[in-house]
């Protein structure tokens, strides 16, 4: 089951299905995954950032301002309580499904700067939706 780590990650997710967010079929099939190994399910914890956001963020972290996938929809970072292995597992289990394409993951392991997380990102396009 997907959790929100406040509301406005609540609202940027059901904003992203309205639109058909080529973003959502990745976040569910991480949140099976999780499931499936047995946790309850996987926290979001970032979808959206502003512009300035992410100069900010840059900042902190004492790098160059660049422009991230999560400025335009195409990423989605997410927790998975207590379960450094699983989060292994599910992102091999996503990289297995899904393929960015060139040398670039969907899923990967980032812990520099923030608390532990795994950042999904597409490339551009949507999902049909009826
Ligand atoms: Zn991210």
């Amino acid at each position: 089951m997907i959790e929100f780590r406040n509301e406005r990650v609540a609202s940027e997710w059901a904003e992203a299905i309205d639109n058909g967010r080529l973003i959502v079929p990745v976040v569910l099939w991480a949140d099976a995954l999780a499931v499936s190994l047995g946790a309850p399910g996987i926290t979001l914890t970032n979808i959206l950032r502003t512009p300035q956001e992410q100069i900010d963020l840059c900042r902190q972290m004492g790098v160059e301002p660049y422009r991230s996938v999560h400025e335009f929809w195409r990423g989605v970072d997410f927790s998975c309580a207590g379960l450094s292995d699983t989060m292994t597992e599910i992102i091999g289990g996503v990289n297995l499904m899904y393929r960015y394409g060139g040398t670039f993951v969907v899923a990967a392991y980032h812990s520099a700067g923030t608390a532990p997380h795994v950042h999904l990102q597409v490339p551009n396009g949507s999902v049909w939706r009826v």
